[in-house]
């Protein structure tokens, strides 16, 4: 199938939210990520969310180019025309954008859209992610505001984020946040619903001590309560349909029982980058280790890799209840 659709998005979306399970946002950086991601969707017959991030741009543009739209763009639409050959939907995302690099990455891309879209084109990616959780709430809320009605102009999806995810991810370092930033707080997510709601469509990343990373078990503490009781807070006051769209960041390493758990209170998409790309590092290094003498033909390390990503998203697709559901040729 060709890359989901806005409306086969949405569908996808809606599905998920009403079946009690998620999709796995896996990100990839390179065509060997990329096919592994796509395999490991297929294989289970699981629909999918791609992601990209500034880092991967910059990585897949080349050492010498270093320009994170460019290889967006080009990973992007490579994307596309390999998505086409398998039959399960994949929908492109990009992952965290901070404030300052809205107008270096996020803007060029939704133009990007705007510009394929004019001419006739489908869009280039499905929804973005604007991590503006370094700014005082109501500044990331102005922020959210302005960007998810340049997304909804485009039929794209806004997810953002309210309190901080621990950890580290693209050279951002939370490790010595205040513990409470790591816990959004009920009067936050009615905060953020009271800003969004019907400007257009959007995700919510609200934190419950996740942190990015893989950690030994017990190291983290994850309060899923917390989306519940946020949730509550916000039907409580304005009905059903004001349930979030919630996404869980950090989710290498996180035991299958506390995954489940947050799929009952309105997760829809679970971002995995760290154990993914362990299993591309740990399939070359054990091909090496395997094949000392040999090594320099690399074609064999590579498909090993290809599916050492595969394996890993499709246990993701087992944890996240959407094996087996893809909405492929049902839309
Ligand atoms: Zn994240």
């Amino acid at each position: 199938m060709p890359i989901a659709t806005p409306k086969q998005y949405a569908a996808m979306l809606d599905a998920a939210q009403a079946g009690g399970y998620a999709y796995a946002g896996v990100n990839v950086a390179s065509l060997v990520t990329l096919n592994g991601a796509l395999k490991g969707f297929a294989d289970r017959k699981s629909d999918g969310i791609v992601q990209l991030s500034t880092g991967s741009g910059e990585f897949a543009s080349g050492l010498n180019v270093k320009d994170m739209v460019l290889g967006t763009i080009v990973l992007a639409e490579a994307a596309h025309r390999l998505a086409a050959k398998y039959d399960v939907l994949i929908a492109l995302h990009t992952d965290h954008c901070q404030p300052r690099k809205v107008d270096s990455f996020l803007r060029p891309l939704i133009a990007e859209t705007a510009r394929r879209r004019a001419a006739g084109l489908a869009n280039l990616f499905q929804s973005h992610m604007l991590d503006a959780s370094e700014l005082p709430l109501a500044e990331n809320i102005k922020l959210s505001k302005e960007l998810l009605r340049e997304c909804a102009k485009n039929e794209l999806v806004l997810e953002v984020e309210a309190g901080v995810v621990g950890g580290e991810e693209d050279g951002v370092d939370h490790s010595h946040q205040p513990r409470e930033k790591l816990y959004t707080s009920p009067e936050d997510m009615l905060a953020v619903h009271e800003a969004l709601s019907g400007l257009g469509r959007y995700m919510f990343a609200a934190t419950f001590g996740n942190v990015h990373g893989h950690y030994k078990p017990g190291a983290v503490k994850l309060r899923p309560d917390i989306l519940k009781r946020g949730q509550e807070a916000v039907m409580a006051k304005y009905g059903k349909d004001a349930e979030f769209d919630l996404v869980f960041h950090g989710g290498s390493g996180t035991p299958v029982e506390e995954i489940r758990e947050t799929l009952g209170y309105g997760v829809v998409k679970m971002n995995i980058d760290t154990d993914t790309q362990y299993a591309f590092t740990r399939a070359v290094a054990d091909h090496i280790f395997r094949n000392y003498g040999g090594v320099l033909k690399i074609d064999g390390e590579m498909k090993a890799a290809e599916k050492g990503v595969a394996e890993r998203l499709g246990q993701a697709c087992d944890d996240l209840l959407s094996s087996g559901k893809t909405l492929c040729g049902k839309l």
